[in-house]
């Protein structure tokens, strides 16, 4: 196993007003991956990078970093640079001096200084900004130079925390693959905050997801959108229908008053669980030869397909992938593949994991 570069052990943030922020994380971060920390607004990602960068202790808990614990370690000292969501640029600098900064004030030799920031603005692809000013640039220029100015001090990890929230669409997804170029180039680690699951899903090696200060679900996006934990997971991973189900023994499991062959679960016979089923494994054919018998209420064109919502005979609402649309008050059959029903414990906790 690569020998991890930062180890989170048993953290719990309590705030002073006896907030819980954080609650028993423990993260494993390996050198050179990009990993991302996913979840909605307020369930921690911020105040784990804080602790990771030194600007918040962890109320209980280690924090280690290349094997040493770095609890009591300043800041400053640690190997670790951060890029803050509005960049935290000095407006009143051109890009070589927002660069510089960091190394200005460690007085090294001008020279060095010089030939660093150059370097840096050459890997962040602006060679020939380093006397602009940075009002003059644009947000995803401004985000470069945030990032230039954190590379430059040659961190072994960088902290970014939503970096990319202040670009519009189109911006964003052009710096979702020139992050990910530059993570790969580079082979610095990232980790990376953000609540947006396709931003997480795109570029990281691995994911956290994040709810309530609590780490639900840790590994690679295929992982954990093709094996959600649980129904929070499912929900926020992408589309799902969630369903409540029996197993009923090996490979069968019940929902929608029906047995499906399923694939292993893992489950005992009879326990309550929830099944998961995503929008694009299910096939439309006519009522006979459905599985599944559905009755279309609505549809949206969603450009490659048509995001199609309809009714079961139970009353349970279905969400359905079509590459063609079928009209609203049609009653349409479903299938799906045994492999494609994903089962989860009913209601697992949380704290289970
Ligand atoms: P966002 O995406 O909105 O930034 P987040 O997942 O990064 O959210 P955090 O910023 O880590 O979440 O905040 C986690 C929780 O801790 C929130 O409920 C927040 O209100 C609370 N919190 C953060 N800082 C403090 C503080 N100094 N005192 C008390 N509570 C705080």
């Amino acid at each position: 196993m690569v020998k991890p570069i930062i180890e989170l052990k048993n953290i719990t943030k309590r705030y002073d007003d006896g907030f819980t922020a954080l609650e028993n994380i423990d993260l494993v971060i390996e050198p050179g991956k990009f990993y991302s920390l996913l979840g909605p607004s307020g369930s921690g990602k911020t105040t784990i990078l804080r602790i990771i960068a030194g600007f918040t202790d962890a109320t209980e808990g280690e924090v280690i970093f290349e094997g040493k614990k770095i609890n009591d370690l300043p800041a400053n000292q640690r190997k670790v640079n951060t890029v803050f969501q509005n960049y935290a640029l000095f407006p009143h600098m051109d890009v070589f001096d927002n660069v510089a900064f960091g190394l200005t004030l460690k007085k090294r030799p001008e020279k060095e200084i010089r030939e660093r920031v150059l370097n840096a603005l050459k890997v962040v692809q602006l060679p020939g900004y380093a006397n602009r000013e940075i009002s003059e640039l644009s947000g995803g220029q401004q985000q470069r130079v945030a990032i230039a100015r954190a590379i430059v001090n040659e961190p072994k990890v960088l902290l970014l925390d939503e970096p990319l929230s202040a670009l519009d669409m189109k911006l964003r997804k052009d710096m979702q693959y020139e992050l990910r170029e530059l993570q790969q180039r580079l082979k610095i680690t990232f980790i990376f905050v953000t609540h947006d699951q396709e931003e997480a899903l795109a570029m990281s090696d691995e994911i956290f997801v994040m709810n309530d200060g609590k780490a639900l679900q840790s590994g690679t996006p295929v992982d954990i959108y093709d094996e959600p934990i649980n129904h929070f997971v499912a929900n926020f991973i992408g589309e799902s229908n969630i369903l409540p189900g029996k197993m009923i023994k090996d490979f069968e499991v019940e929902f929608v008053g029906k047995k499906f062959e399923c694939a292993d679960a893992g489950m005992r016979s009879g326990e309550k669980v929830e099944v998961v089923l995503r929008p694009e494994d299910l096939d439309i054919t006519t009522p006979e030869q459905g599985k599944l018998v559905v009755t279309v209420d609505t549809q949206l064109f969603r450009g490659d397909h048509f995001e199609i919502v309809g009714y079961d005979e139970d009353g349970n609402e279905w969400l359905i992938h079509s590459t063609n649309p079928v009209k609203d008050g049609k009653k349409i059959g479903l299938t799906f593949e045994p492999e494609d029903i994903h089962v989860m414990r009913f209601g697992e906790k949380e704290e289970d994991f």
